[in-house]
């Protein structure tokens, strides 16, 4: 028993009238309080993979179980992509506060929990700009902050550095390895950067067939290690 199983994953998408397959039989498993990094090359069906594990993509077979369960959208899991998708009309602080805002917590119980999070984020500085007024790697670690505050049981990132460049990339891969190690967050996160894998998958998933299927799994005894 696993916190995260996937046993025999398939994923059809229909494309102009017939059934094309993303995944074709995928094995994935993760124990609570880890990090695990799933690697490979484009369209092999990784963010397919990751929408299922959302919640967002109902149109599977095979399994997909997080802690005995099938995944909802909205539950115990966060999502972040690499566009942000912060309100830019919104500061920091808001965006941050945005979730927490439809769940039923005090006041009191909501500024706390925020301050905390930009804290550690390193946004309490920034907390009352507006999004455009912030860099790549800014805008990123917001995301990540507004994600933390709902205390997810699950983390999933769908390439959140790649847009960013080598020295920021190293940055708030350094924040996200602290906050794990501070949290244990269960977390699975894809790239196709080896470095980033390495540096930060205590399990590294490789993707080595299109469409998806053969999943090698590495334990990775460097992780944390920037040299
Ligand atoms: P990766 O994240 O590894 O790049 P994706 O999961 O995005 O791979 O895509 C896997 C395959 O499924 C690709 O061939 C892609 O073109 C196809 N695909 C992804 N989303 C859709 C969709 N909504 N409709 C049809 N085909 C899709
Ligand atoms: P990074 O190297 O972290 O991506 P940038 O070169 O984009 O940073 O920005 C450097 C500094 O300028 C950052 O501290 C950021 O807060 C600030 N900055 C970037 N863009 C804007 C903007 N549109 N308005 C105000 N400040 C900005």
């Amino acid at each position: 028993e696993h916190y995260l199983e996937i046993k025999d994953l398939k994923v059809d998408y229909l494309h102009q009238g017939k059934a094309v397959s993303a995944l074709a039989g995928v094995h994935l498993f993760l124990d609570q309080g880890e990090m695990g990094v799933l690697i490979g090359p484009s369209g092999c069906g990784k963010s397919t993979l990751m929408t299922v594990l959302a919640g967002l993509n109902p149109h599977y077979a095979g399994k997909a179980e997080i802690a005995g369960k099938t995944p909802v959208s909205g539950g115990e899991t966060s999502l972040i992509l690499q566009d942000y998708g912060l309100l830019p009309w919104k500061n920091v602080r808001e965006n941050v506060i945005l979730g927490l805002r439809f769940r039923k917590k005090s006041l009191g119980e909501i500024k706390q929990r925020v301050e905390s999070i930009l804290r550690k984020m390193n946004l309490i500085n920034l907390a009352e700009r507006f999004p455009s007024q912030l860099s790549g790697g800014q805008r990123q670690r917001v995301a990540i902050a507004r994600s933390l505050v709902l205390e997810p049981k699950l983390l999933l990132m769908d390439e959140p550095f790649s847009s960013l460049d080598a020295l920021t990339r190293e940055e708030i891969q350094d924040f996200l390895l602290t906050i794990w190690q501070e949290t244990h967050l269960t977390t699975l996160l894809i790239t196709h950067n080896i470095e980033e894998a390495v540096f930060l998958g205590q399990k590294i998933f490789v993707m080595s067939s299109c469409p998806g299927r053969i999943l090698e799994k590495v334990e990775n005894p460097l992780a944390g290690n920037h040299d």
